[in-house]
């Protein structure tokens, strides 16, 4: 991943790379993909990845309101204050934040290419939303990719866990510190824990995702296009193991 994605990845939205990928992806086109998981499991790394090797546009609500975040307070909306909050708390932003968030990025989820959801949709009402928008553009599902964890694995990589906040690189304290302690290996910017990587949000983010998220691996799977993935191993695995799943899918 080069520096300069990483650092675009801040603005949470990102179009595809002018490069073209390494990958043979001819089978795999469009692409429309979401990308479901609990918080910790890689799905933004994964994101990246695929993004950048398969050149699909990766559009990631936590990078998004995150991005909103940073930005100068007297900028943000009512709205998207509120969301702020419940963000830091590890709660779900409501609904109707989410998809107004979404709706605005619509031309992406049109590119020729396909998408790459991220962290959308959450709650089965936000897939029913989705499903809507889908169905009256013609824009179907390639799959959805659920990425498997265990949940004390997710627990250790999330409360170690270091991001850049220049670049948005990912170390762990423990498994991938940086050379020098708070300094990103890549750029040399600031590494910082990420507000809701505390344990009492993480406990919160992980109960919220049973509670309204997992039921969506039965709603895509009665859809019929569903691709469960092991998450352990490093990404480069998960990445091939990802495309495997996606090419036998697409025979
Ligand atoms: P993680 O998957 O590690 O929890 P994300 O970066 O995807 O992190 O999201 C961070 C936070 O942003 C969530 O805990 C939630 O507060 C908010 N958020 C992101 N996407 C959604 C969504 N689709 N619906 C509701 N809240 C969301």
């Amino acid at each position: 991943m080069t520096i300069q994605s990483r650092i675009d990845r801040a603005e949470g939205l990102e179009g595809a790379p002018a490069d073209s990928s390494p990958v043979s992806v001819k089978l795999l086109r469009p692409l429309r993909l979401v990308l479901l998981g609990a918080p910790g499991v890689g799905k933004g790394t994964q994101g990246e990845l695929l993004r950048e090797r398969l050149g699909i546009c990766h559009l990631s609500t936590g990078d998004l309101f995150r991005a909103a975040g940073s930005r100068n307070a007297g900028a943000r909306t009512p709205a998207m204050e509120a969301a702020l909050q419940y963000m830091r708390r590890g709660e779900l932003v409501p609904d109707a934040t989410v998809w107004e968030l979404i709706r605005d990025k619509s031309d992406s989820l049109r590119s020729r290419d396909g998408f790459l959801l991220d962290g959308f949709p959450r709650t089965l009402a936000q897939a029913g939303m989705l499903k809507q928008f889908i169905d009256e553009e013609k824009l179907p599902l390639s799959a959805v990719v659920d990425y498997e964890m265990p949940e004390a694995e997710i627990i250790m990589r999330l409360s170690g866990r270091r991001i850049c906040a220049k670049c948005k690189s990912v170390f762990h304290v423990t498994w991938r510190p940086s050379k020098t302690e708070g300094v990103c290996d890549e750029c040399g910017g600031r590494l910082y824990r990420r507000d809701d990587d505390n344990p009492d949000s993480i406990a919160i983010r992980l109960e919220t995702y049973k509670r309204n998220t997992a039921p969506l691996i039965e709603f895509y799977k009665n859809l019929g296009v569903l691709l469960s993935v092991d998450a352990a191993g490093s990404a480069e695995e998960v990445f091939a193991r990802t495309i495997a799943a996606l090419k036998m899918r697409a025979r």
